[in-house]
């Protein structure tokens, strides 16, 4: 029986390729060719305003902070289900982290209960699009103007997935808040190994962007021959990535349509071949909202309690196939607990116990995890 794993970095076959042209070029630095042209390909592409490459979408997340200045009692509202990186970025500047609830229907945070957390010391919202699945973001955006707050989209999952709002117009996630970060880790729908990317949707944070991105410097300007020495004029750090980096990705990029087509073809083989399942109430199938699309970043199941999941997993791993569980509510983690001050979550802790996700990459056949999870029991 061959072993099937949760993910399997998917190569296009020609990032080694670019790789060795970028060596070739001298200059493997950032912001070298390969790096302007990922750039461009995704301002192009889905009409983001200006995006920057970033070592991580961790640091992306870092990137936002230190640009909307949270300091020392600012609040930051987001999911407690999500990686640490979505709250270590505004901890890290002092932020007191102000967790939200998910929703029932979906491990996203509920739109509907982020108004009652708001005071006058917040200053951000933070929205991650679980599994590439939209937060309501009309919703959010209307919190946000009506009390005078940044949005920063936690994308990391979100590529080449969209939100279609009131006005009817389907927008790219990462499009939608003052910025956005993602990730192309290589659990990611497109990757570089590590990699990620700031979006700026908000032209005020374009100049301060780049110099945050360089060391606090205006080398950026510099380099484009708009000054004529650049020095040291903000705070910021090395977040941008090498043009080898860039140039790996640039060969995912390229191959976009052809990787999301095939992950969806998975994922609707996983929902047509389980949905009896749910159908006789024994997992619930992932949910996607009427405003949001799909981009197949993730295949998960939420069992009846945690000992369902666990049976599940251990199911999955007789037979040679590996699924895992995701978040532990950060509310709940070592870091923060002490911390807290906030009420139960309850949805988020369900998702924490009853969450699973299927394998899920370009060259899987999910034929075999389908048949074992219907084997009658
Ligand atoms: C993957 C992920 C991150 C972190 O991405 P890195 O590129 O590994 O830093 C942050 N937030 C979410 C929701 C993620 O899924």
């Amino acid at each position: 029986m061959e072993h099937i794993g949760f993910n399997k970095p998917y190569l296009t076959g020609k990032e080694t390729e670019y790789i060795h042209q970028a060596v070739l070029s001298g200059k493997i630095s950032g912001d070298g060719s390969f790096t302007k042209r990922c750039h461009r390909f995704f301002e192009e592409r889905f009409g983001f305003k200006k995006c920057l490459l970033t070592t991580s979408c961790t640091d992306a997340l870092e990137m936002a902070a230190l640009l909307i200045d949270i300091k020392p009692g600012d609040e930051v509202i987001m999911p407690s289900y999500t990686f640490v990186s979505t709250s270590n970025a505004f901890a890290l500047r002092g932020a007191k982290i102000v967790f939200c609830d998910s929703r029932k229907d979906h491990p996203g945070m509920d739109e509907d209960l982020i108004e009652p957390l708001i005071t006058p010391r917040t200053k951000a919202i933070v929205p991650v699009h679980y599994a590439g699945i939209a937060c309501d973001m009309d919703k959010i955006m209307a919190l946000a103007a009506k009390y005078s707050l940044y949005v920063i989209e936690d994308a990391a999952q979100g590529i080449d997935s969209y939100y279609t709002g009131a006005d009817g117009v389907k927008k790219p996630l990462g499009s939608l808040g003052h910025m956005a970060a993602f990730s192309f880790h290589e659990t990611k729908n497109i990757m570089s190994g590590e990699g990620g990317m700031i979006v700026l949707n908000d032209e005020r944070f374009f100049d301060r962007a780049e110099i945050i991105r360089e060391k606090g410097t205006n080398r950026s300007r510099f380099f484009r021959g708009e000054v004529d020495k650049y020095g040291w004029v903000d705070i910021g750090s090395s977040f941008l990535p090498s043009d080898i980096i860039a140039a790996f990705l640039y060969a995912q990029l390229e191959n976009l349509d052809d990787i999301q087509q095939k992950r969806r073809k998975i994922w609707d083989a996983y929902y047509e071949g389980l949905k009896h399942l749910e159908d006789k109430g024994i997992f619930k199938l992932p949910f996607v909202p009427a405003y949001a699309s799909n981009n197949a970043h993730m295949f998960y199941l939420v069992c009846n309690n945690l000992a369902h999941r666990d049976e599940t997993i251990r199911l999955l791993k007789e037979n040679d196939i590996n699924a895992v569980f995701h978040y532990l509510s950060l509310h709940k983690s070592p870091y923060y607990t002490p911390k807290y001050d906030g009420g139960e979550l309850s949805e988020t802790d369900r998702y924490s116990d009853c969450l699973v996700r299927l394998p899920m990459y370009y060259e899987l056949d999910p034929t075999r995890v389908i048949d074992v999870l219907c084997k009658p029991r």
